[in-house]
């Protein structure tokens, strides 16, 4: 997956078209992600010891990396990156937008 947390990215399907979040979780094994304020879901609960009065708590729920863009940092653009040799066992994620280095 070319997503990491913090990263911003914009969506590109569903219900969440065209809005744009950060990524606060990534699932790899599942290719999903978890994007801030975006796919939220209802949660009802019950009164429990963390949640005195329980009641009904909003939450994000998992979006498709399918579903998402990455947004350039450097040049806020959704983009795709590739991945850059740096020599040893480190690589870098590069915009093919504007070139830079994102990480
Ligand atoms: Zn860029």
């Amino acid at each position: 997956m070319q997503i990491k947390k913090n990263d911003n990215v914009i969506v590109t399907s569903g219900k969440e078209k065209g809005k744009r979040g950060r990524v606060i979780a990534v699932y790899p094994s599942a290719n999903r992600l978890l994007v801030e304020k975006l796919n939220m879901i209802k949660r009802h609960t019950r009164p429990n010891q963390q949640l005195r009065q329980g009641g009904i708590v909003e939450k994000e729920s998992p979006i498709s990396a399918a579903n998402v863009r990455l947004i350039c940092s450097k040049c806020d653009k959704p983009t795709t990156v590739s991945r850059q040799d740096q020599g040893g066992d480190s690589r870098v994620r590069v915009c093919k937008n504007c070139n830079e280095t994102l990480d």
